[in-house]
């Protein structure tokens, strides 16, 4: 079709420009990756793979094995350890299957499928400049003009491409920050994620790997901000004061934090433009999220899906253009549920966070299956329907 023997360079080694590169190369572009790390590797943490995502993987011809399958959502009264409301994911359905994953076992399996398919990696290339003038092409920092049919550029979210596209904007910071750690499972956590929530602050807590070990986010809200970005160490003790009155598992779990990462939660618009004439953005560098609702791979992964689709149908002109469409108002509303998700788990006030508290369990308890079914419009989200090159 139309992809056969196009030549496209991804700017980014990261899920979205893994996941991106193996679709197009699987329909027969010839694909490069332009990685600024010197290894592709990712820093201890975990992901929830939900099933609009796990569709993508399928349908890539990926097998996650190690992933665990989740078998609930668990919101609970942080200061007392007691569960308030709980979605059994049971409930979407045996093939709606929602997955916890190490995101360095995820990157592994991009990686490896990528080279398999033929995609050509390189890494310690940083890009420096995106041209759009009718060869699209990346300059690194050597110099090298890297020249293309189409530059993907899932360059995150400090995207450089997105400036090209959509000049300089300020992200806006939320009031909040978030640790991250990952610490070996002493409390028998089972395969659900854990939402333990406290007035100005929340923690989510999931098993990865065979449930040797749990995942930690843990959020809290602050009039001063840590500078936006992955690497940025704290003092375990810092975390461990902001959740002191936790009751339950948090303070054992807590209690094994060595080292996290402290980074502070940025809103940014959703690029305008996702593309000019020979140049595309894909995941965070076209919609960065809050992690509230846990869909930024996810919808890297649609993304990812739904480029290569449009390019193969319809060419690269219209195939932008569609791309862009389809995938606008979905990562929009994604992205909105996200940040609604702050405030319902932070509640401050005593009293409304009792009376909110009392209608989730009620409404658990009346109709537990309409819990889980206000989320099938994103779970049930399939981007690999009706797709004639579905494997
Ligand atoms: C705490 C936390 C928890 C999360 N949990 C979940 C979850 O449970 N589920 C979920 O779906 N999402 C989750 N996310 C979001 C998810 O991790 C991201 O949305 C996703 O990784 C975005 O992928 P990406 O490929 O677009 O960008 P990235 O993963 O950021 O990859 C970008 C890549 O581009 C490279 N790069 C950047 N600039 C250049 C350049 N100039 N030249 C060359 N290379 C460059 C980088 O080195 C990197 O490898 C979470 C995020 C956070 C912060």
């Amino acid at each position: 079709m139309e992809l056969q023997g196009k030549r496209i360079t991804v700017i980014g080694g990261g899920i979205g420009g893994l996941a991106a590169a193996l679709a197009l190369r699987q329909r027969g572009a010839e694909v490069r990756v332009l990685e600024q790390a010197a290894e592709i590797s990712e820093v201890g943490a975990g992901l929830q793979i939900s099933p609009n995502g796990q569709r993508v993987l399928d349908a890539l011809g990926l097998n996650l094995d190690g992933a665990m399958r989740a078998r609930a959502v668990s919101l609970r009264d942080g200061r007392r350890g007691t569960e308030v409301l709980r979605l059994d994911l049971a409930r979407l359905g045996p093939e709606q299957a929602y997955h916890f994953v190490h995101r360095a076992d995820l990157i592994a399996l991009l990686l490896t499928a990528a080279r398999d398919a033929g995609v050509q990696i390189s890494l310690s290339q940083t890009v420096a400049e995106v041209r759009d003038d009718g060869a699209p092409s990346a300059v690194t920092t050597d110099g090298t003009v890297w020249t293309a049919d189409l530059i993907v550029a899932a360059d995150g979210l400090k995207s450089l491409t997105r400036g090209v596209l959509n000049g300089a904007a300020r992200p806006r910071f939320t009031g909040q920050v978030a640790w991250r750690a990952v610490v070996a499972n002493t409390c028998a956590h089972p395969p659900e994620a854990r939402v333990h929530m406290g007035p100005g602050r929340h923690l989510v807590t999931y098993p990865l790997r065979g449930g040797h070990l749990v995942n930690l986010v843990a959020v809290e809200e602050r009039d001063n901000w840590a500078a936006e970005g992955w690497s940025h160490r704290d003092d375990p003790a810092n975390l461990r004061r902001a959740f002191a009155g936790f009751g339950g598992d948090v303070p054992g779990l807590l209690a094994q934090v060595a080292d996290p990462g402290l980074w502070g939660l940025f809103r940014h618009p959703v690029a305008a433009r996702w593309h000019g004439a020979g140049v595309v953005l894909l995941g965070d560098a076209a919609h960065p999220t809050l992690p509230f609702l846990a869909q930024g791979a996810n919808l890297a992964l649609e993304d990812a899906w739904v480029l290569a689709a449009c390019l193969d149908q319809r060419g690269v002109v219209p195939g932008l253009t569609g791309y862009q469409s389809l995938r606008r108002p979905r990562v929009a509303r994604v992205i909105a549920a996200a940040q609604g998700n702050a405030w319902k788990y932070h509640l401050r006030n005593p009293l409304l966070r009792g009376a909110a508290h009392l209608a989730l369990r009620a409404a658990g308890r009346l109709a537990p299956g309409r819990m889980v079914h206000q989320f099938d419009w994103l779970y049930g989200f399939d981007v690999t329907r009706d797709d004639p090159a579905r494997k």
